[in-house]
């Protein structure tokens, strides 16, 4: 069987399929699909690796369907925003992240971040409320207008491997990114050359543990073509050519199941 992206070295000889779905589950937003609706995860008995398997083609997930079916225009964007900007800490994924990254960098001066999937900039606006200098990368062009235009944070419509600059950060993060490839190690290894030498590497991605709560649990979602286990992290991490600093298993103040980790080059 062919998978997305291999990360783990038994090259799928050692998987056991844990989910399928004969069709779309009921909460699941209505994307154009030109077959019938069949997919499956399977999870490697080694590394406890989950790989999605999709039958049909979610190529066109992150153009203006897929920003028209969830939040409809320009100010749907801006509601979610403020809604999500609102949140108190304790109910907020995004400013424990950010307490998070900023304990661990103890508050030194005068730092950079490149974001890479920058969404809706809800990140990367509150770094810069900690004195961040801040970039973001977004596939999604209306959200990139978004960023630049409503919160006056730099955000250019490229993928990373498009992205040329001079300069180095301090910071990469891939916040809730590395799920939606198929070659996850490939993404992560583009980040190297922007990185300073000292730099770090933040990701967070679905823990495939929460396998325990069933099928339709959102990180199962059908843009999930991974999730991962602190071994895959691992993995992950080696492949593209960094160290694990720390690798954590949380669950967010929304719910969901993560583990977050911090890389650093070898
Ligand atoms: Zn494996």
């Amino acid at each position: 069987m062919k998978l997305n992206g291999i990360l783990c070295n038994c090259k799928n000889q050692y998987l056991t399929k844990i989910f399928s779905y004969e069709k779309k589950p009921k909460k699941e937003k209505n994307f154009d699909i030109d077959k019938k609706y069949r997919r499956a995860f399977y999870q490697c008995n080694i590394c406890d690796h989950i790989y999605s398997k999709l039958n049909f083609k979610l190529k066109n997930i992150y153009k203006s369907d897929y920003f028209e079916k969830t939040y409809k225009d320009i100010n749907g964007v801006k509601k979610r925003f403020n809604y999500v900007n609102k949140l108190k800490l304790k109910n907020s994924d995004n400013k424990n992240r950010v307490l998070r990254i900023n304990r661990y960098f103890q508050n030194k001066k005068d730092l950079s971040v490149l974001d890479v999937g920058s969404g809706i900039g809800i990140f990367l606006y509150e770094m810069k409320k900690k004195n961040w200098h801040c970039s973001g990368l977004e596939m999604d062009e209306r959200y990139a207008f978004f960023s630049n235009k409503y919160l006056k944070i730099k955000v250019q419509n490229k993928k990373l491997q498009n992205f040329k600059t001079k300069k180095k950060y301090d910071l990469i993060s891939f916040n809730k990114v590395l799920e939606h490839v198929p070659n996850p190690a490939n993404l992560l290894k583009c980040a190297k050359s922007f990185l300073k030498n000292d730099g770090v590497i933040y990701i967070e991605v679905p823990d495939g543990k929460v396998k325990k709560l069933g099928k339709f649990r959102d990180e199962f979602c059908v843009d999930h073509l991974h999730l991962f286990s602190l071994a895959s992290i691992s993995i992950l991490s080696t492949k593209a050519g960094f160290n694990t600093e720390l690798a954590k298993r949380i669950i967010d103040p929304s719910g969901k199941y993560t583990i977050y980790s911090f890389l650093k080059k070898k």
